[in-house]
């Protein structure tokens, strides 16, 4: 392990102890942890080690089906949708509240079934989960409709209505803040929800769902299916009883579920897909700063985002010194334990994605790109792989095309601006793009011209609850955080009332 020496010795220490233990591995039925009804069960493994953390029931079909009975029962006969918006609004705080006073609990759990560094579990994602359910808790007794004058001679009340039983799909890669994002506005709302986790990480949602219960909520409200895509996460598509789907996962698997949907019962989909998002580097920036920026933008979480600045397209004149930067940045990042602190980057998730991403390190290769730092797994145990740097990148290559999900980054080089527009936007993909540079005009041509959801201009992965997230093209229907979220979980319903006399007199 030449390219990485650092790396590889942190990454063949025994693996830490994680200071947490798992409690909850059942699923989460009508507010009751339950076995499944064929009493299967899976593996959840540890990317460290590549061992069993703990065996968690697996549901399928039948469960699915028991969870939405169950949500149906809750959001047509109980509590929850007809309660105070602001009684709804104080369940979601205590639930914040518990989320930081069981925060390094929570974190130690995302990071064992995760591999993500504990620095990020602990001083990022759980308290962004806090965060976000405030946010959505400050949101419920807000959402109240409208008035409309109409004709003058009716009286129009346009009510937001919860839109009943939301199923919900969650990917790996950030399995809490996934929760959050969908579960906060759902709940906020006053809807009933049945939420499927990804099998390789299924912990986190159970614990975090079991303090929700402490807080306040009813029975059957939130239930948690863990279980495979296509059993559990297909029955839940296809469910007649579900109203809403809301899927974060690859553009391959969003299609399949947008299909079960509309073959169903027609439930409305909103989509977060996958990425291959640009950052632009113009001539005109400071390039230590622009070179860090683009390494987080790539490397942050393993490279396993689905916004992760995966093209990063640096102008001709500051080019060579730009690569030079970014291989030596790539060099010293601390990969090892993610329990260790300071550790930079952990394993990715499991044996397929590792497997994967070591192709298409080879595919790169072969295209003809140059190989300037890493390309090798590190250790011979677990997931790791080196931080992977590719430089002379072609835009048709596989690598240039399709959602590596790995720590590797592709380095293109551009000459000018409506260059750079053009092939930024030459993906199917539109999920979001980075812009580097002292011009403000530069700034704002690009912003607009690129069809993305979201343009960080002199930043990258700035997220905030209020801020909304989501794609142009295949990258996804919909947007979620912020206000736009709430409009995913609502029905609108205008009741019409004759004024008998004049409006005014
Ligand atoms: P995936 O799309 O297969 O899985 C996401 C979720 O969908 C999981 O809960 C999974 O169980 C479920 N699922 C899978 N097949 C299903 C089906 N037929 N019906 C209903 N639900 C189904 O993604 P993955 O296998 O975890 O990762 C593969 C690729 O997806 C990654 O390499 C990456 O490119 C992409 N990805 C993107 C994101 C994102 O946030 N946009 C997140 C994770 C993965």
């Amino acid at each position: 392990f030449s390219a990485a020496p650092a790396a590889a010795a942190a990454a063949t220490e025994e693996p830490i102890q994680p200071p947490v233990d798992v409690k909850y591995t059942k699923l989460l039925i009508n507010g009751n942890f339950v076995d499944a009804a064929s009493g299967k069960t899976f593996p959840t493994v540890d990317p460290r080690t590549g061992e069993v953390i703990a065996r968690v029931a697996e549901g399928d079909a039948e469960d699915i089906d028991r969870a939405v009975v169950a949500a149906r029962r809750a959001f047509d006969e109980g509590p929850w949708p007809r309660m105070t918006a602001y009684e709804r609004c104080r369940v979601l705080l205590r639930f914040a509240d518990l989320i930081e006073q069981h925060a390094e609990e929570i974190a130690a759990l995302e990071t064992w079934d995760g591999g993500k560094t504990l620095d990020q579990t602990s001083e990022t994602e759980v308290p962004m989960v806090a965060r976000y359910m405030r946010y959505y808790a400050g949101w419920a007794d807000k959402i109240h409709g409208l008035v409309v004058p109409a004709d003058g001679r009716h009286h129009v009340q346009v009510l937001h209505e919860p839109i009943g039983v939301a199923g919900q799909i969650i990917p790996w890669n950030f399995p809490l803040l996934m929760f959050a994002w969908k579960v906060g506005p759902a709940l906020a709302c006053g809807n009933a929800v049945v939420l499927k986790t990804a099998e390789q990480t299924p912990l986190s949602a159970l614990f975090v769902s079991s303090l929700l219960h402490e807080a306040g909520l009813p029975e059957g409200v939130l239930n948690v299916v863990s279980g495979f895509g296509p059993t559990a996460g297909a029955a839940l598509s296809s469910h007649m009883g579900v109203d809403k789907l809301a899927f974060t996962g690859s553009t391959g698997t969003g299609k399949i579920v947008l299909e079960l949907a509309a073959r169903s019962n027609l439930k409305p989909v909103t989509l977060e897909l996958g990425g291959k998002s640009p950052f632009i580097v113009m001539d005109d920036a400071d390039v230590d700063q622009a070179v860090e920026l683009a390494h987080r933008a790539l490397f942050f979480n393993q490279g396993q985002c689905c916004c992760a600045g995966s093209r990063t397209f640096v102008h001709e004149r500051i080019y060579d010194e730009f690569v030079e930067k970014a291989k030596a940045r790539a060099l010293q990042r601390v990969v090892g334990d993610p329990f260790r602190r300071g550790v930079e980057q952990g394993p990715q998730i499991d044996a397929e994605q590792f497997k994967k991403i070591l192709r298409y390190v080879k595919s790169g290769v072969d295209s003809g790109a140059t190989l300037v730092a890493g390309g090798d797994r590190v250790g011979s145990r677990g997931f790791y792989i080196q931080p992977t740097v590719f430089a002379d990148v072609e835009d048709e290559t596989k690598i240039a095309q399709d959602e590596i999900f790995g720590p590797v980054q592709s380095i293109l080089k551009f000459s000018t601006v409506e260059e750079v527009v053009r092939r930024a936007n030459a993906t199917p993909y539109g999920l979001a793009a980075g812009v580097f540079t002292r011009s403000l005009d530069a700034a704002n041509t690009m912003a607009r011209a690129l069809r993305v959801g979201t343009v960080w201009v002199n930043c990258y992965d700035v997220f905030d609850a209020a801020i909304p997230f989501g794609g142009y093209k295949m990258s996804g229907v919909g947007r979620e955080k912020g206000f736009y979220s709430l409009r995913n979980y609502l029905q609108t319903k205008a009741v019409v009332t004759p004024i008998k006399d004049a409006a005014w007199l």
